[in-house]
């Protein structure tokens, strides 16, 4: 059982929060801001300076890195449990239910590259 807000989460306007649908009326609730604007375009002591164009690219991939968060813990989870036990087939040999055959394994690789896709905000 964890204690987080359950997934998924979602990337706010411009990257600036992070937030998940609200379990009681429904439609985004902001978590978290994501903050270091400062950081990234400011020139006082230790900021970047970067231009606004390329600190907008970095703040969303943070965003977006930390809103993959849920997806990540569960996929390392899966991989972990898979790899220390014997590999199985999920249900049969593929034949009979489009299964493809497939085994516990491949499922938790899958949602991994899954969640390093949606951690890097496109395909994996
Ligand atoms: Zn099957």
């Amino acid at each position: 059982m964890t204690l987080h807000s359950p997934g998924p989460w979602m990337v706010g306007y411009r990257g600036m929060d992070v937030g998940c649908e609200n379990a009681k009326i429904g439609g985004y609730t902001k978590l978290f801001d994501v903050r270091g604007w400062g950081y990234l375009t400011g020139f006082g002591h230790g900021a970047l300076g970067l231009p606004p164009e390329e600190a907008t690219k970095i703040q969303m991939a943070n965003a977006t890195l930390a809103a993959a968060a849920p997806e990540l813990l569960g996929a390392l989870e899966a991989l972990l449990e898979a790899y220390y036990k014997p590999d199985e087939r999920l249900c049969c040999n593929g034949l009979d239910c489009g299964c493809k055959g497939s085994t516990v394994l491949q499922l938790a690789e899958h949602y991994a590259k899954q969640a390093i896709a949606k951690a890097k905000g496109g395909a994996a």
